[in-house]
Order: C-alpha cells, then structure tokens, then sequence
C-alpha cells in the first residue's frame, strides 16, 4: 500500500496550472498523485489520514533561492538542521544555501559533503550554490563542470560581488553552456566602502556612513550589459534601488535573459523605520528609500522582480551587539517571509494571492529548473502549505533558527503557515 495523506477543503491556489479553487489534494509516497473536488468521499480513500484546510489556503511549499545556513564553519549562527527546521516553520520547502562557507564552498568534495549532510539532517529540501570563483576572492573560476556535476544547483560568490567584469564575462559564458544560473551580488565596493546604511538624510542625522545606492545600481547595468554581451542567463541577488528596478525592467523588454528577486525586508522596511542604532536592521544592501521601496513594490507587482528570496543571514547576538559600524551584515528571515509578504504585499493589495504564490514559489522554481516543485500539479513533489492569510501574529524569539537577528521582531504580522508538507512528511505543524 502506498503511503497516503489527503488535504481536504483548501482553497488551492496553484498558477502554474491555472486552478484557484476549492480542491482536495492527494498524496501518495510524497508526490501528488490527484487533486479534485470530493476526494476525501471516495470510498477507496476511507480511512486516509486527513488534513482539513477548510476555510485555508493550499499552496505549492515556497522556494526561497537566497539562504545562508552557515554549514560548515559557523555552526554557532546556524545549521542545517536548524536553518531548515526555520524554513518549515515558515512555508518554506525548499532552499538554495549560499557558498560563502567557512571553507567556501568552492569545489565537488565540499558539495558532496553538504548534500550528504543534508539527506540526514535538513527537514526540507536544500539546494547548494558552488561558488564562480576559488575562495570567492573573485580572482580564479572554480571547476563549474565538476561543480555540476557534484550538484551545484547555481554558481554564485553572494556575500561579495564579482568585481572583475572579464571574469564574470567568462563565469556567465562557461555557466550557460552547462545549464547552471549564475547569481551576482550586486555591490561596487569602491562605492559602498563599508558603509553600513543607505547614503541619505537618515544616515547623516545618525552620523553614519552611507553607501550610495549607485554601488548596487551601476553592477547592475555592468551585469545587464554582460549578459546582452554573452548572451547567458544572469540573476540579480536582493534588488533594492529603484534604478536598478527600472534598468532591469528596461533590459527584460530588450530581450536580456536577465532575472532578479527582492528581500521582504527591502519591500517592507526603509532607513528612516530603523529605531536607534539596532544592528538587528543593519544588511547588505541597506533599507533603502521610501521611493525605492516603492520601486520593489510595482516592480514585484509587473514581474520584472522574479522572485521573493529572503538573503537568510544568521548571525550571533554577541556580533550584532558589536554596534552598527561593527557588526556583521545580515537578518534572518525564513520564519517571517511569508508573513511579512502576506501582510504588506497581499493585504496591502500590491499582489493578489496568486502573483504572490508566483513569485515565492513557482517564480524561483522556474527561474532553478526545478520541474516537480513550484506546482501542486499531479507528479509534482508533496511540498505544500497550507496558510492561514489572517492569522495575526507577532515574531519573537526565541526562533527556530538559532540566530534572532530580525527587524521583524516585535512587528504585528498578518498571515502565517499552519502546515507545511515537504514530500508528504509534516515538517510543521502549528
Ligand atoms: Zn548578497
């Protein structure tokens, strides 16, 4: 007998085959095997364990593209295990972890090692990105054929730029003959400098030094030029300027095989919301403007943003109390994604229920390659949520990740998962 659990009742929401209706889905050894109204009726189903999300919506799990776990090296910030265990917690099934390891993770053994790590400890899919170059000291390529062939879901040096353009020429090149996406951070460091907020009126009434956000802006039109050049596919990591929206968009009706996502932090949060000197809001890129926030939200709202990724960067509460100027960049954010989507892009009607399901879960998995995920079509894998849209809730630690650097803490929420199946196993439960 195959193993079977139905989710009865849910409004499904599934774009990737049109369906926004009342249906019953069918799992059977992890996969969805059916999906129809009337299901849980059927005699040859009686006695299936039964998930009733009457009155709730039923999406395909999200995949968030932009993760650090920290493994190996900073298993003190965070796990495997306990990054994913956050993810479930959020609705999030599946996840690209960053290479900026300690050791980067730059070469086959080191992905074999991880993927390994992974099948014994991760609660939901995890993807691995091999990093473009040796040490991410953005000097020398890595091996990308090994790389693939060892795994690498996407090749990416995210936590630094690739600041040589001939390189990067030569990564977008080599990565496209092989299938695999290249992801940029984009940051020119001779503009950025070290500046740990956005360069404006916020940060000079703070005394802070400011990064301008022509450091992001003018990587991206580098970037866009470079894959018109090569003709390759290229992804703009944590879009945050309006300029970049409009260059991405421009370049996107040219033709350019060019794909970007956006934090929920950068769509929801601006400089001038940052209380006192909280590192807790200190990231990279910085809390834009209101007219860059603004930006991300129209350009979530028409798709030049592709993806909603949540740049998942756990860090110690001992290094985050270093002080603004000291401590390292980064938030976490796989527990409050959907929440915060919900709340500010759903109830605030930026993205109606479906958009948002596109580009948290369907976007990404498209924009990865991965065919049985983004969808809760028949044969798709069992990763699926099940949402409550209105439930009012407020972050606080203690979280499920092992970090509790959020902006987010303490803020009224609207909307969270109440389920989350990753292959048909409840990896949450609330
Ligand atoms: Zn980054």
């Amino acid at each position: 007998m195959p193993e079977q659990l139905i989710v009865t009742g849910g409004l499904l929401i599934d774009p990737a085959v049109r369906i926004e209706a009342v249906r019953d889905v069918l799992i059977e050894d992890g996969k969805i095997s059916a999906v129809g109204t009337g299901l849980s009726r059927k005699s040859a189903l009686k006695g299936v364990p039964a998930i009733d999300a009457k009155g709730k919506w039923v999406i395909p799990g999200l995949v968030d593209m932009h993760v650090h776990l920290r493994e190996p090296g900073r298993e003190g910030d965070e796990t495997i295990e306990t990054g994913t265990k956050a993810a479930a917690r959020g609705g999030v099934t599946t996840v690209l972890a960053m290479a900026n390891t300690e050791p980067v993770t730059d070469t086959a053994s080191q992905l074999a090692f991880l993927r390994a790590k992974a099948r014994t400890d991760a609660a939901i899919t995890v993807l691995f990105a091999g990093a473009v170059t040796v040490g991410q000291k953005g000097e020398r390529l890595t091996e990308f054929a090994k790389l693939r062939a060892a795994g690498a879901a996407a090749l990416s040096d995210d936590g630094r730029p690739v600041m040589n353009a001939g390189l990067l020429r030569r990564a977008l090149e080599y990565a496209d003959d092989l299938g695999l996406l290249v992801i940029d951070h984009c940051e020119d460091l001779t503009l950025s400098n070290g500046a740990c907020v956005h360069e404006g009126a916020t940060a000079l009434r703070k005394g802070l030094k400011g990064a301008p956000g022509a450091a992001e802006t003018v990587q991206v039109l580098r970037d866009i030029a470079l894959a018109q050049l090569t003709g390759a596919r290229l992804h703009i990591a944590h879009v945050s300027t309006s300029a970049s929206v409009e260059a991405i968009r421009t370049a996107k009706k040219n033709g350019v095989r060019i794909s970007a996502e956006a934090a929920p932090h950068h769509f929801a949060l601006i400089d001038k919301d940052m209380p006192g000197y909280d590192a807790d809001w200190k990231m990279n890129p910085p809390l834009r403007s209101g007219e860059d926030r603004q930006a991300l939200l129209e350009g979530l709202a028409d798709g030049t943003l592709d993806a909603i990724a949540t740049d998942h960067a756990p860090h110690g509460c001992a290094s985050k109390a270093l002080g603004m100027d000291l401590a390292p960049f980064g938030v976490i954010g796989l527990e409050t994604s959907l929440a915060v989507a919900l709340t500010d892009l759903f109830h605030k009607k930026v993205l109606t229920r479906r958009k948002l399901v596109e580009r948290m879960s369907m976007g990404p998995a498209a924009l990865l390659g991965l065919k049985h995920k983004g969808t809760l079509a028949p044969g798709a894998d069992a990763d699926l949520v099940v949402v409550d849209p209105d439930a009012a809730w407020t972050p606080a630690a203690p979280f499920f990740s092992k970090s509790r650097n959020t902006p987010f803490a303490g803020r009224r929420l609207k909307g969270r998962a109440l389920t989350t199946l990753s292959a048909g196993r409840v990896v949450h439960a609330l």
